[in-house]
């Protein structure tokens, strides 16, 4: 089957043509670690996953890359503004190092409660400053880069492909609306590849190079690990929406200019996560984690089922309301694999021909460029199927499980603590229906609902659990 992907490059859904099918090379944009990242960070993430289990599943050997921006990343994405490492180590009296390390240990703690794979390579920016300095110095001496009051700065005017990515209007009024003035540089619009302290004295995170005393800037950090680890030429580079204007037309400016060629083949970039307000940013301080939608009686997974009910290039509204229907469509999955396994176990061999026709349509949808509602329509439509039994349900709820990561197989309700006077109201309740006393039994179900235990009858037995 063929992995159909959109192209941003190309503004085309094509057919994806590996460059190695024995291995193909992938690299998501990271966290910058000056806070918690919020679910909005996450949906970015969990679209990177789908996208790594999809390609996966479809036989490509993988090498995924991401990085970990610990330095450079100001505030303004196009180079004004302090560096955010900066702002969270005065906000919270520690060093940047310190910040970066918990910060970045609390990003995995989040990527694990949420399922994400860990990619091949994690790449820390602070730990690839010559990699940084070797790629600025082949952009000087090509006459890409130049210098002025010691930073180091990428002249747009030399490579004419510039606006095209972003399809940027090639008006120099237009394109300094999305930086400030800067006298130190040629085109408004050039940005920064080593930053020096004549700009920013107090940094403390800096190294020696060439230029004097300084660091990296935040786009070619990502150009220098990327290519270390991925070549300078690879299959697929991935973020959020807000990366095509500035970082990842930077990014290709000077990649493409410091190898001489075409870079990377698919630039992909998921939707927002949006807010009654608008986009949920870490700035503006209403955000969510996934800590916050714990506290608020979620699960993880809740959240990573709600992002399947929206395609990853249209914006999804986060609501309460949304997060509860997520979290009772999970539940009732979870349910229904919990009744088929207890009557059967999955078959290992799909051979009906209704199942062999769902699976292929579900794949159909995930290769369609990640096409998750859809595939999530067609799973619960075996869900209710008729002509497919459990034994073959549960073997397709496994094979779909590879892209999904729900963690459906390994659920197991939780333990319901019942009391005394609950345990002998169910045993009443169940009494009263063998002797079809149905009335009676409604009204025990009843009491013990208004007590938050609701019950189910299933093929093995009553089953209580804890109403939300
Ligand atoms: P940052 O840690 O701020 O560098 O952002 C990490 C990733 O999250 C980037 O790929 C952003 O494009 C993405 N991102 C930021 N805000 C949102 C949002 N509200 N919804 C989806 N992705 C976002
Ligand atoms: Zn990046």
């Amino acid at each position: 089957m063929t992995v159909f992907l959109y192209n941003t490059l190309t503004r085309q859904k094509e057919e994806f043509k590996p460059i190695d099918p024995k291995n193909v090379r992938l690299y998501c944009c990271g966290p910058t670690v000056y806070s918690y990242a919020h679910i909005g960070n996450m949906r970015t993430n969990v679209f990177g996953d789908v996208l790594r289990r999809t390609l996966k599943h479809a036989g490509y050997p993988l090498t995924h890359c991401m990085n970990i921006t610990d330095v450079g990343h100001l505030q303004s994405d196009a180079d004004e503004g302090e560096d955010k490492m900066m702002i969270a180590s005065a906000r919270e009296k520690k060093s940047p190092w310190d910040i970066a390390k918990f910060y970045e240990q609390e990003f995995f703690r989040h990527e694990e409660m949420l399922n994400i794979q860990r990619p091949e390579i994690v790449c820390r920016a602070t730990d690839h400053i010559p990699e940084m300095i070797e790629m600025v110095k082949t952009l000087v001496d090509k006459g890409y880069g130049y210098v002025s009051e010691g930073n180091v700065y990428f002249d747009i005017s030399k490579f004419a492909e510039y606006k095209d990515f972003a399809r940027l209007v090639m008006d120099e009024q237009e394109m300094t609306d999305r930086v400030e003035h800067d006298a130190r540089k040629r085109n408004q619009a050039d940005f920064v590849l080593w930053f020096s302290e004549s700009k920013y004295p107090n940094q403390i995170m800096k190294w020696d190079s060439p230029w004097g005393v300084g660091w990296p800037g935040w786009h070619i950090e990502c150009s220098a690990m990327a290519s270390k680890y991925l070549g300078d030429h690879f299959d697929i580079h991935c973020g959020g929406i807000d990366h095509i204007p500035v970082h990842h037309t930077n990014e290709i400016a000077q990649s493409d200019c410091c190898h001489g060629h075409r870079w990377v083949n698919v630039w992909m970039h998921g939707a927002f996560l949006t807010i009654e307000s608008g986009k949920m940013s870490k700035s503006k301080g209403d955000i969510y984690t996934v800590d916050s939608l714990i506290k608020d009686g979620f699960e993880p997974m809740d959240y990573r089922y709600l992002l399947y009910t929206a395609h990853y290039r249209s914006e999804l509204k986060f609501t309460p309301e949304a997060m509860k229907a997520a979290h009772a469509g999970l539940q009732s999955l979870r349910d229904k694999v919990l009744e088929w396994k207890a009557v059967a176990s999955p078959v290992n061999k799909i051979s009906s021909a209704a199942a062999i026709e769902v699976q292929k349509k579900f794949w159909e949808a995930v290769y369609d460029d990640l096409h998750m509602p859809i595939a999530l329509s067609i799973l619960w439509g075996m869900v209710k199927s008729a002509d497919i039994q459990p034994a073959e349900k549960l073997a397709l709820v496994v094979d779909f499980e590879q892209v999904l990561g729900l963690q459906l197989m390994a659920y197991v309700k939780p333990e319901v603590v019942l009391s005394d006077e609950q345990k002998h109201m169910i045993e009443a309740r169940n009494s009263a229906k063998k002797e079809k006393n149905f009335a009676e039994a409604d009204r025990l179900r009843q009491v013990l609902l208004a007590q938050g235990i609701a019950l189910e009858d299933t093929p093995s037995g009553t089953l209580a659990r804890h109403v939300d």
